[in-house]
């Protein structure tokens, strides 16, 4: 039997890949469009292991899932394919429409039809877990307790309202038609492999190469960080044990400002590779115009998933952002590999995208 997973070729995707051949002999089939946001460099270190076949695909294709799941006998598909950038979404929501809406549709589809044909243990024992996020759940006021499962959905972005619209078809497809789904949202993820036109990587290499460090508005949005290798450990742990049927908020507790976040990165960078001039990278940080509907804060209340399943995140904000900035710092090769970086670099979202309203 084997394991299917969509956008493993993508920031988290790959990490998952990556941390499943580490600890598991069973098969991964990884079916990726390669958008600019896939890149197979991620990947480069499992190219030959035979546990690990990737496929390049759209989510549209429902023949090609359907083929794809009865050849491999699939026995759970993890679901991160999507079109994941905020600021993205607000240049041109469609492919977040096409991707993130009807690309789980059809998904759904071929899964259902999928598993009508399982039998016996294989039936019951099929999982579709859908990767989601808090940001389905809107916006928090300073006070506010954080989002728990039973959270209102309220998107504020096109990107949040097509994963909201995905995880209701999820939902619908498992009472309606009994596809065993888990859905789970995660809060901001940060680690090895983010495309580098998201916060962090950006700051990273912005610093390094002496640009300036944007931060949208005053800075004083919260995200709720979580290092990615702990999402990838809470996936593995919903696959194992989750309830059909239920959806799990995965996150580390670790509430940050945007100036927080971005000045802790300089002063690590101040200490591992200081500027030649001696002076600090936060001298480079930039306050630029903030971008339209900015949610305020994001936090995760993450204890169903502890207290119920037994799954803790390992990195504090600290640990996990200190490994992040050593690995891009001896990774900076695989920046200017990722497409995201090359094509896109005069539109990055902190400062010079030219958003039409801005
Ligand atoms: P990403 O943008 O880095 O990667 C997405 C991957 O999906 C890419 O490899 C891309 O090529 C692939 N893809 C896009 N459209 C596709 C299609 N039509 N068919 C097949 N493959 C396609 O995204 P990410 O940050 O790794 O996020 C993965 C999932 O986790 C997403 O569903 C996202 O909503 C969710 N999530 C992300 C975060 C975060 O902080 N990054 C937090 C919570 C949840």
């Amino acid at each position: 039997m084997a394991i299917l997973v969509t956008g493993g070729a993508g920031f988290i995707g790959s990490n998952f890949v990556l941390d499943w051949l580490a600890c598991s002999e069973e098969l991964i089939v990884n079916f990726d469009k390669l958008t600019y946001a896939g890149n197979l460099e991620n990947l480069k270190t499992v190219q030959k292991n035979k546990a690990h076949l990737f496929i390049q695909g759209d989510i549209k294709e429902e023949h090609v899932l359907v083929d794809l799941l009865t050849t491999h006998h699939i026995r759970a598909v993890i679901h991160f394919a999507a079109e994941s950038h905020v600021d993205r979404s607000i240049l041109g929501p469609e492919e977040f429409i096409q991707t993130n809406i009807l690309g789980t549709f059809n998904l759904l589809q071929a899964v259902l039809q999928y598993c009508r044909g399982l039998q016996g243990s294989d039936k019951q024992q099929f999982r579709f877990i859908h990767v989601s996020t808090d940001e389905v759940f809107g916006s928090l006021h300073s006070n506010a307790p954080p989002f728990t499962e039973l959270s209102l959905y309220k998107p504020n972005s096109p990107y949040s309202a097509s994963k909201a619209s995905s995880d209701h078809l999820v939902r619908a497809f498992y009472q309606t038609y009994g596809v065993p789904a888990i859905i789970t949202h995660c809060s901001n993820n940060y680690g090895p492999y983010q495309v580098p036109e998201k916060l962090i990587p950006l700051c990273i290499h912005n610093a390094l190469v002496g640009k300036a460090i944007p931060i949208y508005g005053n800075g004083q949005q919260i995200r709720d960080w979580l290092y990615v290798k702990d999402h990838c450990s809470a996936l593995r742990c919903v696959l194992a044990n989750g309830q059909v049927g239920e959806s799990y908020n995965v996150g580390g507790s670790n509430e940050k400002t945007n100036c927080e976040v971005v000045k802790t990165i300089c002063d690590i960078l101040d200490s591992k590779q200081p500027r030649q001039d001696g002076r600090s990278y936060r001298e480079q940080v930039i306050y630029v115009e903030d971008r339209p509907g900015h949610d305020w804060r994001y936090a995760i209340d993450a204890s169903k998933i502890e207290k119920t399943l037994g799954w803790k995140s390992i990195e504090t904000f600290i640990s996990g952002i200190e490994k992040t900035v050593v690995w891009f710092l001896e990774n900076r090769n695989w920046v200017v590999s990722s497409r995201s970086f090359s094509s896109d670099e005069k539109r990055d979202c902190y400062g010079t995208m030219e958003l039409p309203y801005a």
